[in-house]
């Protein structure tokens, strides 16, 4: 039966085509014709006022913290459930992560904590999209105009998903997407910085070309091309944005095969949440998804152990997810808490993500019979 891999990248089929036009192209460096098919692409689809492509959501984060102007002792509040890049992208500037706790339902920062984790040294709010999974950005826009914050949407797993009808990544002042390949559309490495505010609009192009206005002379703007404010090199070069083109071309094909994907795991498991045996992933209905994973709640910390460690010998990839950032070692130096992390620790140490990739679908059904005979014999 052979093993079961947690992530298999998927390929349309197309990306060595676009990469042979790119190398015809007379153009390699970034902000070339595929670059701007790219970003043509989010700004229409995602509905942003600007996308500039990154070599990473990483990237994409760094910039949003420079153009926020992130000061040393400046308080960033995000959730402590989520990658590093969240908090990191802030601490490189002297930012201080603010930690909240996380729903029970979709693992998403407590919007409800947020009011509460605000200072005089607040600047920004960083919503993460768990699972692709919109956070709940009314209450977050309002508390942010009501204390003059910013806020940047950690959208890197939230391609094609929305909130009450708006794309995730379109709705805070900034977005930052992720093109890694354990996401839904991928470029190897890659990302984009989504600019919706248009104050952020011109020195986003500034710090994405290493801090000088390149942009604005070739568009006849200035005479002169030369350094004017902090930047680095954040864009991607023509091949990573050919192969990206070919993805995002048939990034709605590849959400709904990965939604059947999805459906299936969530229809297998049904019965077992009805029984208390597992809590099963949480969509609210003013959202749509894009099935970017699929995990899954144990009943108590031994028992995903015993489950992990019975895929682990099924050969079945499956893998828990972040470990909460306030009780790291970066966390603790740089960062602190806001309120108490009872749920971020709990269901931090209770979840399991299955196996997904385009691919799955002949052997799904063995990797759910596995999960049911790791969890009665739990
Ligand atoms: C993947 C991910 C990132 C980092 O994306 P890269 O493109 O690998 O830099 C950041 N935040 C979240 C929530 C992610 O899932």
């Amino acid at each position: 039966m052979g093993i079961i891999p947690f992530n298999r990248p998927f390929v349309t089929g197309r990306e060595l085509t676009y990469i042979a036009q790119a190398c015809s192209n007379n153009q390699l460096s970034g902000d070339g014709p595929f670059t701007k098919k790219c970003q043509g692409w989010l700004e229409q689809v995602v509905g942003c006022r600007k996308a500039l492509l990154t070599h990473s959501c990483t990237a994409a984060l760094e910039m949003s913290a420079i153009l926020a102007d992130i000061k040393p002792g400046d308080e960033v509040i995000m959730p402590s459930y989520t990658f590093v890049s969240t908090a990191n992208a802030f601490v490189l500037r002297g930012g201080v992560p603010v930690f909240v706790d996380i729903r029970p339902d979709t693992l998403n920062m407590d919007e409800t904590k947020v009011e509460a984790a605000i200072t005089a040294r607040t600047k920004a709010i960083v919503p993460v999209h768990y699972a692709g999974v919109g956070c709940d950005m009314d209450v977050i826009m309002a508390i942010a105009e009501r204390y003059k914050l910013i806020v940047i949407e950690d959208a890197a797993q939230g391609i094609l998903s929305s909130y009450k009808g708006r794309p995730l990544g379109s709705i805070g002042h900034l977005g930052a997407i992720s093109f890694h390949e354990t996401k839904n559309v991928v470029a190897g490495e890659g990302g984009a910085l989504l600019v919706n505010d248009p104050r952020f609009a011109e020195r986003a192009d500034i710090i994405w070309e290493k801090g000088t206005n390149r942009k604005q002379f070739f568009c006849g703007q200035v005479d002169k091309y030369t350094w004017v404010d902090i930047g680095s090199s954040y864009l991607p070069g023509e091949l990573t944005a050919a192969f990206l083109w070919a993805q995002l071309e048939q990034a709605e094909g590849i959400t709904k095969r990965r939604l059947a994907l999805w459906d299936s795991y969530h229809n297998a498991f049904a019965q077992l949440e009805q029984q208390g045996i597992l809590r099963r992933p949480f969509v609210p209905k003013h959202c749509i998804h894009n099935a970017h994973m699929y995990y899954l709640i144990a009943p108590n910390p031994a028992a995903r152990t015993r489950v992990l460690s019975a895929l682990q010998h099924a050969q079945v990839g499956a893998v828990f997810h972040y470990v909460p950032l306030h009780g790291s070692p970066a966390g603790q130096r740089f960062g602190r808490t806001a309120g108490d992390m009872t749920i971020t620790t709990n269901l931090s140490a209770c979840m399991f993500r299955l196996p997904f990739w385009i691919g799955l679908e002949e052997r799904l059904a063995v990797v759910v019979d596995h999960v049911k005979a790791a969890l009665d014999s739990a």
